[in-house]
């Protein structure tokens, strides 16, 4: 016995994020589960006040949960920079304003790395962090955390996906998140556990071990 609970029936996808949503509406389409979206369900958005990723996405996912009566699950996540000491870290969602515009963001991401003369690759790394959490109405909970390494590009580059996504370039990889497909930027392999890239995709790939089954 895993330990984990078995996930099914319908599951709320607690997040108001629509980049989060089209990846976790992907990374759970082949597993037959039904997904309601939070914003579907008109729920609220609750304040994300933890100081660790994985607290923020309890907060979220506990609270859909309790105002659904269903399964819920959330992704706490965001980018942080080395140079920058961890910045924007929980607050990635901040820096795009509440206008959530990310082309300040990421202009402001350039004048703080250039303002601690970071230049060269080996000073601009950077990792993103997705936590996700499974909260079910009776209380319990699974957490699946996922990290990607790379560096921080000098000017955005690529349209695909969201957030900071065109001015990451993931090790290994000349393109950016911004420039590779969804599927790519997931780079989910299953019969390879090693092989998924996102930060997301990492959390996931633990997350479906523990408890998603593939219908026969
Ligand atoms: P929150 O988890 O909703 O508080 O916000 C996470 C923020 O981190 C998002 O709004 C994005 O700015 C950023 N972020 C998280 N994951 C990704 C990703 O996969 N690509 C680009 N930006 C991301």
């Amino acid at each position: 016995m895993s330990g984990h609970r078995h996930l099914e029936g319908k599951v709320v996808i607690a997040t108001h994020n629509q980049g989060k949503l089209r990846e976790m509406r992907e990374l759970m389409a082949p597993y037959g589960v039904a997904l309601v979206s939070a914003g579907e369900l008109g729920l609220p958005e609750p304040e994300e006040n933890g100081h660790m990723f994985a607290e923020n996405a309890a907060i979220k996912a506990v609270a859909a949960a309790n105002a659904s009566g269903l399964p819920a699950l959330s992704d706490d996540s965001g980018i942080c920079i080395d140079a920058l000491d961890g910045a924007p870290g929980l607050f990635s969602a901040n820096w795009a304003g509440p206008g959530k515009d990310f082309a300040p963001a990421l202009a402001r991401v350039q004048v703080e790395l250039a303002k601690r003369g970071a230049t060269t690759s080996d000073k601009r790394r950077a990792h993103f962090v997705s936590a996700l959490v499974i909260a079910w109405p009776d209380g319990h909970q699974e957490l699946f955390e996922g990290r990607v390494f790379g560096e921080i590009v000098h000017a955005p580059r690529g349209m695909a996906g969201f957030g900071y996504d065109p001015i990451f370039k993931p090790d290994g990889h000349e393109r950016t998140f911004g420039e590779m497909s969804s599927q790519e930027k997931h780079g989910i392999d299953w019969g390879n556990r090693e092989a998924s890239l996102s930060h997301r995709a990492r959390a996931f790939q633990l997350l479906a071990s523990a408890c998603l089954r593939k219908p026969a």
